[in-house]
């Protein structure tokens, strides 16, 4: 085996560099998996330009990149379910599996998680990496490594419409068509969702939302108030949508899923902004409209992968950019500025298809 285990190091605001690291060893429950693809996510470009999201602060070098495939190329010497060669998605965070959240079955709630690049603890953007078996979902044949990368943020997506309760027939908000909103507007169509509208403030974003199947897009003034918004949706759907789901997280989208929700509905919270925020709680309240977080996703890798390796949901059309690992910087400045209309930037380890039919 090869010893280059060229990685993508971020040590600091503005400061991410390209070293060689050791190749990890493994336990008898890891697999050590050479990998294929990573996504860029707009949290690992938010580490890079600001070096800490929320209380999480990046204080010592940090191997960066969470969403992501690779292909098993050692075993411990527990592992049943896995074989050398097989190609598998990485859910990139493991909790601790003792407490209650974890017993429970909650266990993205779990406070000792341990979770890709998300500091202190490294992430998978490097040649060589090792995870716990049971967090790699081996994928069919005719899923590719790319699509394998995105099932980490369509878990969002699955986990933001499973915490709406969206089904058949809902009437789904969707605020933002970034690729958190995207994902999720591919799972709610999948589930049943028979009218999703989505907005945003930039047209090309809400053009590729339409091609994905929604049935409405609004570009948002962001002059005009969410009251009035809200108001412009009711008359374009002709309805009140029954759920929202805010994949932003600024103040206005928050207030504007409050708002736009039918009494008794649902306004699920995605997107993460400012720690405090200013919303019409009492509008909630006296027409129960229930307002739920959403953090990452617990038990939804299986459903994101059936979603794709069933045809129901194609993540394909995402992919607006490839690039290899040695094009780390290039890659983080497209995700960055968005250049050439960026949506989700791929890095390949490996040269693009090496593991693909
Ligand atoms: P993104 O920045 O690519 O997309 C956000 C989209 O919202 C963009 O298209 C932008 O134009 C649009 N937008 C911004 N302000 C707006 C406004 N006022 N009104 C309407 N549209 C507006 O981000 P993303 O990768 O799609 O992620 C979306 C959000 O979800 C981020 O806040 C991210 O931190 C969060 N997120 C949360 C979780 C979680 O577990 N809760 C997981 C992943 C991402
Ligand atoms: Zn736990």
């Amino acid at each position: 085996m090869s010893t280059d285990n060229l990685t993508a190091v971020l040590h600091g605001i503005e400061d991410l560099r390209l070293e060689q690291r050791p190749i990890p060893e493994i336990s008898e429950n890891d697999v050590l998996l050479a990998m294929d693809s990573v996504g860029i996510c707009g949290s690992d470009v938010h580490y890079l330009v600001n070096g800490r999201i929320g209380d999480f602060i990046l204080t010592k070098p940090m191997v960066i990149g969470h969403e992501a495939s690779g292909v098993v190329v050692k075993l411990g010497s527990k592992v049943k379910h896995l074989t050398v060669g097989d190609r598998v998605a990485i859910e990139p965070g493991v909790p601790c599996r003792l407490c209650t959240h974890c017993k429970t079955g909650k266990y993205n709630l779990c406070a000792e998680m341990v979770f890709c690049a998300t500091p202190p603890y490294d992430g998978n953007l490097t040649r060589f990496y090792r995870h716990p078996a049971d967090f790699c979902f081996k994928l069919p044949d005719h899923v590719s490594m790319e699509e394998g990368a995105l099932l980490e943020p369509l878990s969002v997506g699955v986990h933001a419409c499973r915490r709406a309760e969206v089904g058949l027939g809902s009437v789904v908000l969707i605020m933002g068509a970034g690729p958190i909103g995207l994902v999720t507007l591919l799972t709610a169509k999948a589930m049943g969702a028979s009218v999703i509208l989505i907005t945003d403030l930039v047209q090309n974003r809400l053009d590729v939302a339409k091609e994905l199947g929604a049935t409405h897009t609004l570009l948002l003034n962001k002059n005009d108030t969410a009251e009035n918004t809200a108001s412009i949706i009711h008359k374009m759907l002709g309805t009140d949508p029954d759920k929202s789901i805010d994949c932003c997280g600024a103040e206005s989208t928050t207030r504007l899923g409050i708002f736009a929700t039918r009494s008794g509905g649902c306004c699920v919270i995605v997107g993460m902004g400012a720690p405090e925020v200013k919303l019409p709680l009492i509008n909630a309240l006296a027409r129960e409209v229930d307002i739920r977080g959403v953090f990452r996703y617990c038990n939804d890798y299986s459903a994101a992968l059936a979603l794709v390796a069933s045809g129901a949901v194609n993540v394909k059309p995402l992919i607006t950019h490839h690039f290899d690992i040695t094009e780390t910087t290039k890659a983080f400045d497209t995700a960055r500025y968005g250049h050439g209309d960026a949506i989700k930037v791929m890095i390949h380890v490996l040269p693009r298809n090496t593991n693909n039919n």
